[in-house]
């Protein structure tokens, strides 16, 4: 390598032992990257008002939440999957059960916060992190043109 162009290296590397696919992270120019991500899409129901808020969102109203959560890994399983869908669903059901169909500021786990769409993300992001430490992002749709990510 000249050190100029771009250096592009894919390795497979296969444990005969576990079976799982381990492969070397792409290479570019010194930057390394993460090659596999999955994101599921829910969506559950509910109302809120906004605290400390002037404007119509101060008002009881409701919304169908669209949910989408991102999950990153640089390894695969034998079936070459980095991660159950059906598993990732199943986890943010669990999640929903005490959101859907609620009024979030009742919400013992939101303890008096404002549930705010980037409040919301951030606390599904930290239940799913306990069950799902690779969750790297979720985002949470108050409308179709307007969501917030959370991510650390
Ligand atoms: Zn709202």
């Amino acid at each position: 390598m000249d050190g100029f162009g771009i250096e592009r290296v894919i390795r497979e590397k296969t444990s005969i032992e576990s079976g799982v696919k381990s492969f070397a992270p792409c290479t570019c120019l010194g930057f390394t990257f993460t090659m596999f991500e999955i994101m599921v899409e829910k969506h559950f129901s509910a109302a809120h008002h906004l605290l400390n808020y002037n404007g119509q969102c101060e008002n009881p109203h409701g919304h169908n939440f669209v949910v989408k959560v991102w999950v990153k890994g640089e390894t695969l399983d034998k079936a070459n999957v980095l991660f159950d869908y059906k598993i990732l669903k199943g986890h943010l059901n669990e999640i929903f059960e005490d959101l859907d169909h609620t009024d979030l500021n009742e919400f013992s786990g939101f303890a008096g916060e404002s549930p705010s769409s980037e409040f919301i993300a951030k606390y599904i992001y930290h239940r799913l992190k306990q069950n799902v430490p690779e969750v790297t992002k979720t985002c949470v749709y108050e409308t179709p043109t307007a969501c917030a990510f959370y991510y650390e």
